[in-house]
């Protein structure tokens, strides 16, 4: 709902004009639904967790060779 730039009245979303002092009143913006960028059907933050993910597999099993090989 806007309220008048002009008077400050506030004015049903569907009048374009202030029913008050007539000033035009700015167009309420839809919200747009801020989308995940996708990559490959994707959402970006699923790739990034899958990543991540990759990462620690790789590094603990490279932690564990090194322990191994500490170890033994
Ligand atoms: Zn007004």
């Amino acid at each position: 709902m806007p309220n008048c730039t002009q008077c400050g009245t506030w004015n049903p979303d569907d009048k374009n004009v202030c029913w008050r002092c007539q000033t035009a009143l700015p167009k309420p913006q839809e919200k747009k639904k801020s989308a995940p960028r996708r990559f490959a059907g994707l959402p970006l933050y699923l790739w990034i967790a899958l990543a991540f993910f990759f990462v620690m597999l790789f590094s603990s099993r490279c932690f564990v060779a090194e322990l191994s090989r500490l170890a033994g």
